[in-house]
């Protein structure tokens, strides 16, 4: 006998072993389920190593889980003949290497989630301690001794070899339950849990069960009596085996033996009086709980919503129901079936998948003739549908092909492209139902959006599925074919704008003109909007074109262009003396024709970066030391020739174009312009020292003053010496 070995557990599980015991949580039922989903994940690894070598089955063939629920000892067990853990995996998987989820999971209870998500976090096995003061694990893989786990939590397990009944291969829980969690022991209870929650699992669930009968004898007492010394006798030998040819019943080693009764005469004195007896036959064996008849081999007519779910539930470890769901089948050169679900919510490591060494997010079972393959298949899906679940399961693949072959294989590729087609169509279908849409919309927008960037193939039939907010859509949302629906007449291009946030860009001087034409602006305040744009460009032939970017075209008369290109000419010395104010830091100044209440904006290239974009890219830059920088697009200053600002100032320069005051200002009107344009001040001290001169020519300080704090402050554009005050007071008006 070798002493147990006593573990620590990793200081993250340690913390959620106290959540669970100590939290306040009602829905206890859900350690059952994950249980059973473990010990199928665990059968699905076997049939999966035999598909290569069938030898590995021989330590125990029968492919199974077994439910027993022991009253006597307060004990419930779960008992699988999968794969089975080493003594290796019982230290690393239950207890000393906590996963990512781990935290993952904490953080989500502690936000308010609810516990029975544990299983998509791949933590469920702790849920034990839900219900279990103790829980024991005994495991045999083929390639180790039989070991047992133990622990009570309490900061600890121990594991030792194991020398009590040869499980021949796989793992039983045993659980021995809290005091008030004694209604696990309830057959009807248990069956009730399996039958909802584990149905679909491609296994027999078989629970041992109690059976008595009643059997009316005719009075022969030592007839009886042999019946019941040969159950008897069986139970002690604990051979469990078949008791009757009819019945095919199997006895257990529980020595409840027949009751023998006496039976009272109901139909009283008129009664015949031959003399009958009902014997009480007790006997045990397994019944199977679930159907096992895979889900996606029976017409979609015949699967109601309950059955949807529940499978949906097995499949995908979520405790509420799917949002949407796509059965199908395909036939022809190639065959297989599909079902492919929609979840309610984004999981908690959306996008955080793939990395090395880690398994990749992918939520498609692939089963092969009824056979499970592999959900780790990353072809089955492009990345940006990675949140559909579902399985297919193909009649063409050989069954032995190996995870490193589905790569090349050319069946998966078609399969992949219709999984792709039938998703974007469970979409379409999904968006007839406006309020499912707007959640399914804010759980998986940038899924779609990053389909947009990625598949060229079905780039349009996504942007079929985009829907924006706009300058007349309120709290709505619209479609790309919406907006076009309602379009102005004589309009060609549909019309959007980027930026932090609705407020940011509702209220942003780019919006002004066009929707005091009457244009619709799309508000794209997804930083992932950025991208998927640049790739779509257009909707069925309108070009989409952002209105902060240089070349607007507003689509004006020859008369309101007349007018503009007048303007153009006479404020082109402003223009000048603008630019040469300014230097590198705009390509040029140009009169504009797209503003109303503001004085000038700035505008980057039609085909560089918008002012949104430098925002996330300084972002990211500052996230990644090695991006080295960002590399900031080309502004173009552009003047609202109807301003009283630009008014002024052109005056101001026509008058004197080397006025001290018009430099001061000039940058002042870039640095504002910068603000309302969405993009970040690079030296927010020298703007702020500008401001403060304005604050004090409001005040009508004293000039010895100003000097003193204007000493403090970084110098100012080359200029050492302070503008008159009387001139910029004169601004001052202007700009109230
Ligand atoms: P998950 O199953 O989501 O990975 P769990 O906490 O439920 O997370 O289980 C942790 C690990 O323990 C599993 O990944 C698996 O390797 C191992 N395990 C749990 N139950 C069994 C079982 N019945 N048979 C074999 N291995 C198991």
């Amino acid at each position: 006998m070798t002493d147990p070995e006593t573990y620590a557990f990793s200081a993250d599980i340690n913390q959620l072993l106290s959540l669970i015991i100590n939290t306040f949580y009602s829905n206890k039922d859900i350690f059952l389920r994950e249980l059973i989903s473990n010990g199928s994940d665990a059968l699905d690894k076997i049939r999966y190593e035999a598909l290569t070598d069938a030898s590995k089955l021989d330590t125990d063939p029968n492919l199974r889980l077994e439910i027993v629920c022991d009253k006597e000892n307060g004990t419930i067990s779960i008992r699988d003949s999968g794969i089975g853990m080493t003594k290796t995996d019982l230290v690393n998987n239950l207890g000393t290497i906590a996963k990512s989820g781990t935290k993952s999971f904490m953080e989500a209870v502690s936000a308010g989630a609810d516990m029975s998500m544990i299983g998509q976090f791949g933590v469920g096995f702790y849920s034990a301690y839900l219900v279990a003061e103790q829980v024991t694990v005994i495991s045999k893989h083929n390639d180790d001794e039989q070991h047992r786990w133990e622990s009570s939590a309490g900061g600890s397990f121990t594991v030792v070899k194991d020398e009590s009944e040869a499980l021949g291969r796989g793992t039983k829980i045993v659980l021995k339950l809290k005091e008030d969690m004694l209604e696990y022991l309830e057959e009807s209870k248990v069956k009730g849990l399996v039958k909802k929650h584990n149905e679909f699992v491609s296994y027999p669930v078989n629970l041992w069960v109690e059976k008595t009968e009643e059997k009316e004898v005719t009075d022969d007492e030592e007839e009886v009596e042999e019946e019941v010394e040969e159950v008897v006798k069986e139970v002690v030998d604990g051979v469990v085996e078949e008791v009757s040819d009819e019945g095919k019943e199997e006895v257990s080693d529980d020595d409840d033996a027949p009751v023998v009764e006496d039976v009272t005469d109901e139909t009283g004195e008129n009664a015949p009086v031959k003399k009958t007896k009902k014997v009480k036959e007790v006997s045990y064996l397994w019944e199977k709980l679930n159907n096992m008849k895979p889900l996606w081999t029976r017409k979609p007519e015949d699967v109601t919503f309950e059955e949807y779910s529940e499978f949906y539930k097995g499949l995908s470890n979520d405790w509420e129901e799917h949002a949407a769901v796509k059965h199908f089948a395909v036939e022809g050169q190639l065959e297989f079936k599909s079902v492919l679900f929609v979840p309610k919510r984004a999981p908690f490591d959306l996008f955080q998948g793939g990395g090395e060494g880690k398994k990749k997010m992918n939520g498609i079972k692939l089963y092969v003739r009824r056979v499970f393959i592999t959900d780790e298949s990353a072809d089955l899906m492009p990345e940006w549908l990675q949140f559909v679940k579902g399985v297919v399961d193909s009649e063409d693949l050989p069954l032995n092909i190996s995870r490193e072959m589905l790569q090349q294989n050319k069946i998966l590729r078609v399969i992949r492209k219709n999984l792709v087609k039938k998703s974007l169509e469970m979409f379409q279908e999904l968006s007839e139902d406006k309020e499912k849409y707007v959640k399914f919309y804010e759980a998986f927008s940038k899924n779609l959006k990053l389909g947009i960037h990625e598949d060229s193939t079905n780039r349009t039939k996504i942007a079929k599925l985009l829907r924006y907010q706009s300058s007349t859509s309120g709290e709505n949302m619209v479609s790309l074919e919406e907006y076009i629906e309602r379009m102005k007449e004589g309009q060609s291009s549909i019309y959007y704008i980027t930026g932090e946030s609705k407020k940011v860009v509702e209220t942003s001087p780019f919006v002004e003109r066009l929707t005091k034409k009457g244009y619709e602006v799309l508000y794209m305040v997804d930083p992932i909007d950025e991208y998927a744009v640049q790739q779509l460009k257009e909707y069925d032939d309108k070009k989409l074109v952002c209105i902060t970017k240089e070349g607007l075209d507003l689509g004006d008369d020859t008369a309101e262009k007349e007018a503009f290109e007048k303007e153009k000419t006479l404020h082109e010395p402003l223009c000048k003396v603008m630019k040469e104010v300014l230097g590198e830091a705009v390509t040029k100044v140009v009169v504009s024709n797209r503003l109303v209440d503001s004085p000038c904006v700035l505008v980057t290239g039609e085909y560089g970066w918008s002012a949104n974009m430098e925002r996330i890219m300084k972002a990211q830059a500052l996230r990644d030391t090695q991006m080295g920088g960002h590399m900031a697009g080309q502004k173009t200053m552009e003047i609202n020739y109807l301003h009283p600002i630009v008014k002024a100032m052109r005056e101001k320069v026509e008058a004197d174009a080397t006025d001290r005051t018009v430099k001061d200002l000039i940058w002042l009107m870039y640095d504002t312009s910068l603000l309302t344009s969405g993009f970040s001040l690079d030296q927010p001290t020298v703007f702020a020292s500008r401001i403060h001169r304005l604050i004090h020519l409001g005040l009508g300080l004293e000039e010895e003053e100003e000097e003193d704090e204007v000493d403090d402050l970084p110098p100012l554009e080359e200029e050492d010496d302070f503008s008159p005050v009387e001139e910029e007071e004169s601004t001052m008006e202007e700009v109230d």
